[in-house]
């Protein structure tokens, strides 16, 4: 089914599809949002990955022309390093994402990977590239291994089973009745907001990529699913390149780069130590969020 997603002109069947009730999409389309208009240029060659190096050059871009939503946004991501974008609702955090994964044409600047200008190699590279871990994952109504396997076409169910161990989900699926064979999706078994991110992060350890993109759920998880997550999500992380979009700051504090958005710019960056060091806006939501008292764990308390 990946194969859907390399014409753009496929996605319209899909849509059709989620129209019709077939598959629940709704929250990868909110990601997706649809762009007809982006295209190859002529004769784009194929992304060559070497490493998966990410960098952002004073990026401009809006959605729309009466607003601006990033303003000069300029990063970079190491190959293997990881970098976490963190900021109010609204900031732009998952604007980079979708920027990354060439929904959008920016308005200027240059965004690259391994010095290849995204917007000169051909989509289909460049989403091969890339892995995406949404905040709310989609499931099609079909088997939990189905849903697991489609991270790569033609995986063997030796594979499937190895991605799904690596994300921590493997013990609860040989835990259902039909185990792999488990109907899941919305006319199926329903998985908790936990499990059904470890299928994706199966999915996406499946997949390969050398680079990720996390977007992590704004809902609160309950401290053994959060858990659990996080050690999968550490497992998909390991020899990538990773953007994260973090709402819990505790999920984060071993990033290379802490990047803090406000309203399309960034405000502040470094490592949580320097950051908190800093005493500006990120440790006062370290503050905050300490104070709220849902999002320090072991890890996060003992800085
Ligand atoms: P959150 O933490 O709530 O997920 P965010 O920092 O990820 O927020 P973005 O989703 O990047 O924020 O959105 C940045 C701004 O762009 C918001 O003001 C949003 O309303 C606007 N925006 C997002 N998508 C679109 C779109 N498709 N068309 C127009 N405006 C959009």
């Amino acid at each position: 089914l990946m194969q859907l997603f390399r014409p753009l002109d496929a996605l319209g069947w899909v849509y059709r599809s989620i129209k019709q009730g077939l598959v629940d999409m709704e929250e990868m389309f909110r990601l997706i949002d649809t762009r007809a208009e982006i295209a190859d240029p002529p004769g784009a060659a194929p992304l060559s990955v070497n490493g998966g190096a990410v960098a952002f050059e004073d990026v401009h871009f809006r959605y729309e022309a009466d607003r601006a939503i990033l303003r000069g946004i300029s990063f970079s991501v190491p190959a293997g390093a990881t970098v976490a974008v963190v900021g109010q609702s609204g900031a732009g955090k998952s604007t980079l994402s979708r920027i990354l994964y060439r929904f959008y044409d920016i308005e200027s600047g240059r965004v690259t990977i391994d010095g290849q200008d995204i917007g000169a190699v051909t989509q289909g590279s460049l989403r091969a590239a890339i892995g995406i871990v949404p905040q709310d994952t989609v499931l099609f109504n079909d088997t939990v291994g189905y849903n697991i396997g489609y991270g790569r076409e033609g995986a063997s169910a030796a594979e499937i089973e190895a991605a799904a161990r690596a994300a921590q989900i493997h013990d609860f699926i040989t835990s259902l009745p039909k185990g792999y064979d488990t109907i899941v999706g919305e006319r199926g078994l329903k998985l908790s907001g936990g499990e059904k991110q470890r299928v994706a992060i199966a999915r996406t350890i499946l997949k390969d990529p050398p680079i990720l993109i996390l977007d992590e759920a704004t809902s609160a998880l309950d401290s053994h699913t959060e858990g659990a997550i996080q050690d999968s999500l550490r497992a998909a992380q390991q020899g990538r390149t990773t953007l994260t979009i973090a709402h819990r700051l505790s999920t984060i504090t071993d990033a290379d780069e802490i990047l803090v958005m406000a309203d399309g710019e960034i405000v502040e960056r470094g490592t949580h130590a320097a950051l908190l060091a800093q005493a500006g806006i990120y440790a006062d939501m370290w503050a905050r969020q300490q104070t709220e008292g849902d999002i320090v764990d072991d890890s996060g308390a003992k800085v």
